[in-house]
């Protein structure tokens, strides 16, 4: 069986590391805010190409602290693309903002540029992009429909870490840039995690105290702000993880172009184009028969995952707060499927899941 994801086996090769490093954190002594954070925010920081790195509990409050640190007057309308993960949306919400949603391209699952100006009204104040399966947006055309506009740009990197756009870094294009270290995140630690990059001092300032109470210098409190730290033990397998990155991209790249090269032309593939430094968090391919594929592959010996089965205007907990039709986040979430591309996958599994394709019996041989 080919597995969809197995951290056990991406995280085996840095056991010592990581044993070393839990191993430094329990004899410190020091559990929260410490070294291993400070050394950690600076480190991501210079990674992202970022003058701060704000590190907070997970990726959700990364995106819900960044909103709310805008400042925005309440009930402000915030553009997201209809087929985000859920999260995005939430954080929106949970700042106390409409969401306004706009369909994504077909082609890249990414926020579509040329719809934003049938989305904008006089309350619109900010545009949350998501860059999707590793894939940047269209960043020169939707921060410069942003500056004409006068709305703030918030960058959900959660699925992005590394990737750019005509050269230049997600996370670096608007104010705030926010990431999720979940454990099957390009870069994971091994519990929850997250962080937000910035080149904005007060934006940053705002930030640190608002993971910690509201406060930067103990029991003077700033801010109404909440309990969201990133803990030494998390902080330090980052720091691991970290200098591994670029070779995690690397090697999901080099698997990415195993299945270009290999998968057969008809089926619908993940766009790729020169401005776009793909990381690929996700291989996302598109099917008509998206759910008989994905028994079939299972059938013979491999996993995949979809991303995402229901689009957010059709989760139960958005029934009466997002209304409208969505036809593309529809289509897209009807046709995804997710194929094997993680760090602990050999080029060795990707040829043989591409091998497979070459033997689908024609009824499956059917381009989304
Ligand atoms: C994973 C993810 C998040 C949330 O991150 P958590 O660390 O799980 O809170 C947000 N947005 C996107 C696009 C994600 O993939």
């Amino acid at each position: 069986m080919i597995e969809y994801e197995s951290l056990a086996q991406a995280n085996r090769p840095l056991m010592e590391e990581l044993e070393a490093a839990a191993s430094r954190v329990i004899r410190s002594g020091w559990y929260i805010l410490g070294n291993e954070v400070s050394s950690f925010e600076a480190e991501f920081a210079t990674f992202a190409e970022s003058k701060h790195c704000i590190s907070v509990a997970n990726g959700l409050d990364a995106l819900i602290l960044s909103i709310e640190a805008l400042d925005l007057p309440k009930g402000s309308e915030v553009m997201v693309a209809s087929n985000t993960y859920i999260a995005t949306i939430l954080a929106i919400l949970r700042a106390g903002h409409k969401a306004v949603l706009v369909e994504p391209e077909r082609e890249t699952f990414n926020m579509d540029p040329e719809r934003l100006p049938a989305a904008l009204t006089p309350d619109t104040r900010a545009i949350c992009v998501t860059h999707l399966f590793g894939k940047a947006c269209r960043m020169t055309e939707i921060t410069a429909f942003a500056s004409e506009h006068g709305l703030q740009v918030i960058e959900d990197c959660a699925q992005s870490h590394g990737a750019r756009y005509d050269g230049r870094l997600t996370g670096t294009f608007g104010i705030g840039g926010c990431f999720s270290f979940y454990p099957t995140k390009n870069l994971g630690a091994l519990g929850d995690a997250g962080a937000i990059v910035t080149d904005d001092d007060e934006f940053a300032d705002r930030l640190r105290h608002m993971r910690n109470y509201g406060s930067k210098k103990k029991y003077e409190n700033v801010y109404i702000g909440v309990n969201s730290r990133l803990d030494e033990m998390q902080a330090a397998f980052l720091r691991v993880k970290l200098r591994h990155l670029d070779q995690v991209t690397d090697h999901k790249r080099a698997l990415a172009n195993l299945y270009f090269a290999h998968l057969p032309e008809w089926l619908t593939q993940p766009l790729r184009r020169s401005s776009e430094y793909d990381v690929f968090h996700i291989f996302g391919i598109r099917h008509p028969a998206r759910d008989e594929l994905r028994q079939w592959l299972l059938d013979h010996g491999v996993k995949t995952e979809i991303h995402y089965p229901i689009a957010p205007h059709r989760q139960k907990a958005m029934q009466g707060i997002l209304s409208g039709n969505y036809p593309i986040a529809d289509e897209l979430h009807a046709t995804e499927l997710s194929l094997p591309i993680s760090a602990g996958h050999s080029s060795d599994e990707i040829e043989r899941v591409c091998s497979l394709f070459a033997a689908l019996p024609d009824n499956l041989k059917l381009t989304a």
